[in-house]
C-alpha cells in the first residue's frame, strides 16, 4: 500500500454495521483507522432486531472482512422461514420453508453482529461517548472533527457512517430526512417458547407477515427466545401526543391498537397486544430520492447516512456493501481523492436506483392485492 495512504489520519464516525465493516476491512489491509460513535459504551443501547445478510452484499463484505465462518456459526438458518397469515381467519396462507444447506439469507441480531465486528478490532480502535457535532477546514486540506464532549481531531479523510442523522452529513449536502407517512411500532417479546406458546407456534421459526390496507405487521424471531414485531400504520408523525398518549403508557397505545386492529382475528391481534414491556415508536424517515452531493476531496459517506430508505430488508446490507467498497478502493488507491472517486462512481448510482425504486413505498407493506400477505420487498428492488 502506498504511504500517501497509510500516513493518512482517517476517522469514521459511528460504529454501526457499516462504520465497522469499513474499519475492519481497512484494518484487515494495514491500514490504521479510528471510529467515534455516540453510545457511551458498547451495550449502551440495545441494538435492534434481527437482519438477514444477503449473500451477494452483507455476506460479501464479511467474506472481505474474514469473518464470514464466524457469521455462519452466529447467524441462524432456521430464521429464513417466512410466513403469510391471514389477518382477518389468523391462516397461515404462504410458507418459505428453507431447504438444507439454504444460506441466501440467514439471521442474526443486530447486537450479535456489531460485537463481532467489534471484536474483530484492535482495543481502542473505537473511542466511545464521542458525538460528532461538525466538521470543518478545507474541503482540500485537514479537518476538524469537534465533539460534544470538547474533544477536537484532525483527519485527512473523514467517513460518514452515521446514520439516519448524520452529522458528518453536512459538511457535503444541504439533505434532511423527511417524515415518510408510515410509523413502525415495535412490540417486544420474551420467553417465546414458554410464554408466548401460541405465537410461537404461528410465526414459526423466522418472519411472519400480515396486514391489509390499512394495517400491518412484521413478526421477526430473535436468538434467546425473543420476537419483535413491527405494527405498522400511515400515522401523522406526532400521532401519540395527538392521542393524549406517550410512549410509557403501555395500556393506553393498546387501547388505541385494539380499536384500530378491530377486525383482526384474536390469533393474529396477540401480535400487539401481549407483548413484554414498552412499545418503541420508529416514525419512518428517509432522504429525498436521489440523494447527491457535491464530491469533496476529504469527506464522504455511507449506508443510511448517504441513502436512508425505508426498511425493505436491505439497509445494512447495502450499507456492509458500501463500507467494503469504500475500504478496498482506499487500499488500492494512490491518494485519498482518487479512492473517494473509485468508490462514489460505483456506489452513487447503486443507491440512487435503490432511492428511486423505493420512492413514495414507505407502506409497502399496507396492500390489499396481496391474498396471501407474503409481499416480498426485494420485489420493489426488480
Ligand atoms: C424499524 C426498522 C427496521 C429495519 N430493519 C432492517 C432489516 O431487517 N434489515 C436491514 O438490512 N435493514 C433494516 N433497517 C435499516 C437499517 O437499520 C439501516 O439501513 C442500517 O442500520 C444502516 O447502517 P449504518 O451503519 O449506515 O447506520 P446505523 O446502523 O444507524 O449506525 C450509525 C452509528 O452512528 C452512530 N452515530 C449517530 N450519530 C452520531 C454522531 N453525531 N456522532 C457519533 N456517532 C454517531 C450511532 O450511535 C450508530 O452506532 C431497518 C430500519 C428500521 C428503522
Amino acid at each position: 500500500m502506498p504511504t500517501s495512504i497509510s500516513s493518512k489520519r482517517i476517522a469514521i464516525i459511528g460504529a454501526g454495521p457499516g462504520g465497522l465493516t469499513c474499519a475492519r476491512i481497512l484494518h484487515k489491509h494495514g491500514v490504521p483507522v479510528t471510529v467515534y460513535d455516540q453510545d457511551a459504551h458498547e451495550e449502551a443501547r440495545n441494538q435492534g432486531g434481527s437482519l438477514d445478510l444477503h449473500e451477494y452484499d452483507g455476506q460479501l463484505a464479511l467474506r472481505e472482512a474474514g469473518l464470514i465462518e464466524e457469521f455462519f456459526e452466529l447467524s441462524r438458518f432456521e430464521g429464513q422461514e417466512m410466513r403469510g397469515i391471514d389477518p382477518h381467519s389468523g391462516q397461515v396462507l404462504a410458507r418459505h420453508l428453507p431447504e438444507e444447506g439454504e444460506a441466501g439469507a440467514p439471521e442474526i441480531d443486530r447486537g450479535q453482529l456489531r460485537r463481532l465486528l467489534l471484536r474483530s478490532l484492535t482495543p481502542g480502535t473505537v473511542r466511545w461517548g464521542h458525538t460528532l457535532e461538525s466538521v470543518t477546514g478545507p474541503d482540500d486540506g485537514s479537518r476538524t472533527l469537534t465533539f460534544s464532549n470538547g474533544v477536537t481531531v484532525q483527519a485527512d479523510l473523514v467517513i460518514g457512517a452515521d446514520g439516519a442523522w448524520s452529522r458528518t452529513r453536512r459538511a457535503v449536502s444541504q439533505a434532511v430526512p423527511v417524515y415518510s407517512g408510515v410509523d413502525f411500532l415495535e412490540a417486544w417479546f420474551d420467553d417465546m417458547e414458554t410464554r408466548h406458546t401460541e405465537l410461537a407456534e404461528l410465526v414459526g421459526e423466522g418472519s411472519a407477515m400480515a396486514g391489509d390496507a390499512d394495517g400491518a405487521i412484521f413478526a421477526q424471531r430473535n436468538s434467546g427466545g425473543h420476537m419483535r414485531v413491527y405494527i405498522v400504520r400511515r400515522r401523522p408523525v406526532d400521532w401519540m401526543a395527538q392521542h393524549g398518549l406517550t410512549p410509557q403508557d403501555t395500556e393506553g397505545i393498546r387501547a388505541l391498537l385494539l380499536k384500530d386492529f378491530a377486525d383482526w382475528s384474536p390469533d393474529v391481534l396477540r401480535m400487539i397486544t401481549d407483548n413484554d414491556g414498552q412499545y418503541v415508536d420508529r416514525p419512518l424517515f428517509v432522504l429525498p430520492a436521489p440523494h447527491d452531493w457535491e464530491h469533496s476531496a476529504t469527506v464522504t459517506l455511507l449506508g443510511d447516512a448517504a441513502h436512508l430508505v425505508p426498511p425493505v430488508g436491505v439497509g445494512v446490507n447495502v450499507a456492509m456493501l458500501d463500507a467494503c467498497e469504500l475500504a478496498l478502493a482506499i487500499r488500492g488507491s494512490e491518494s485519498i481523492d482518487e479512492a473517494i472517486r473509485a468508490y462514489e462512481t460505483t456506489m452513487l448510482p447503486r443507491s440512487h436506483k435503490l432511492a428511486l425504486a423505493l420512492d413514495g413505498r414507505a407502506d409497502y407493506l399496507l396492500r390489499d392485492d396481496d391474498p396471501e400477505g407474503m409481499q416480498d420487498p426485494s420485489d420493489l428492488l426488480r
